[in-house]
């Protein structure tokens, strides 16, 4: 008989189009894992809120558009599934649940709520439900009985608290849930057009769903090496800022020649850019093909999510059943 394959739970907030960013973060390593364990990857809405609670419409918008471009890279929902947090409520009920036994000082060292702190966005950030996130998050995650976490290493603290939530659930209850376990992604270095990280606080991001012209204007105004000045100052592909999108996207010759002429002045940015645009129209053409068939089909993007909702409520239900008798609550 087949070993039972280890659940991965992943979810990913609807704050807007996807980027580059998370196509080469997030997503490469989804279509990695969807192959190899029982995935349940979903639209993070409730997340969304925790930031864009004045600004609902981008979350309804973007929770669609999320799921298209999942599924135009290549996301199979015959292999993961693939749902809305939202319309499982059960996700909320144990976050509740949760928040009962989470310690204050746990959330208020919370890198990402100490950081948001200390630039200042203040008030209007310091919600409960920002604060409380990442209880939303261990529920998120353990209403699966999930044993793996697809995390980058910036989010190991993320991990670490809702494992320490797990242990503690269990020592109060009894053993309900597994211990999650991260599992280190590796991080595509791509930087958004102005040289910082790709993100939409940033606006300096290459939309998955981006069209030539817009593709075209991007590119070309990105930012390469600030040290090359002129077309005949020696620029270095190291420093440069649209380089590492390259190897993402062109030839290993094409590189080759690259980092050969560059340092010599004997090819200038605007042609490699042009080298660039012409490889990331190609590159991002099959998605773009996929992104407007699924536009088209929009009953099957229904029935995928409608598919995908019923296999997580089936687990979750069973979930909360052991876990209101865990805190007699049955
Ligand atoms: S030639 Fe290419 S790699 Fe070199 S600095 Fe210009 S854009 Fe960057």
């Amino acid at each position: 008989m087949a070993a039972k394959k280890k659940r991965v739970v992943s979810g990913m907030r609807t704050t807007g189009k996807l980027h580059l960013g998370h196509y080469h973060g997030v997503l490469t390593n989804w279509l990695k894992l969807q192959d190899d364990y029982d995935c349940y990857f979903f639209a993070a809405d409730w997340h969304a809120l925790t930031s864009e609670y004045q600004n609902p419409a981008i979350v309804k918008e973007s929770t669609r558009d999320i799921f298209i471009d999942w599924l135009s890279v290549g996301i199979d929902p015959e292999k993961a599934t693939l749902f809305i947090q939202s319309q499982i409520k059960e996700h909320a009920e144990l976050h509740l649940l949760l928040s009962m036994i989470t310690p204050l000082p746990w959330l208020l060292r919370n890198p990402t709520y100490k950081d948001s702190q200390v630039v200042g966005q203040g008030e209007e950030q310091a919600t409960y439900g920002f604060l409380g996130y990442p209880v939303l998050q261990a529920a998120d995650i353990i209403i699966y009985m999930a044993n793996l976490v697809p995390i980058g290493v910036d989010q190991l603290p993320h991990v670490e608290l809702t494992r320490e939530i797990t242990r503690r659930f269990n020592y109060l209850y009894g053993d309900t849930f597994p211990i999650p376990e991260p599992i280190l992604t590796e991080l595509s270095k791509v930087t958004g057009l102005d040289g910082r990280k790709m993100s939409k606080s940033y606006n300096n991001a290459i939309h998955l769903s981006d069209d030539e012209e817009t593709l075209k204007n991007k590119v070309a105004s990105m930012v390469t090496d600030v040290q090359r000045a002129r077309r005949k100052d020696p620029g270095d592909p190291e420093k440069c800022n649209l380089f590492p999108l390259h190897p993402l996207y062109s030839q290993p010759e094409e590189i080759a020649e690259i980092c050969s002429a560059c340092p010599r002045a004997e090819i200038g940015c605007v042609d490699c850019k042009k080298i660039l645009l012409r490889n990331l129209i190609r590159g991002l053409a099959p998605v773009h093909e996929r992104q407007s068939y699924y536009q088209n089909h929009p009953q099957l993007l229904d029935d995928i999510i409608a598919d995908g909702t019923e296999k997580a409520l089936a687990i979750t239900r069973e979930t909360m059943l052991k876990v209101r008798a865990a805190v007699k609550l049955s």
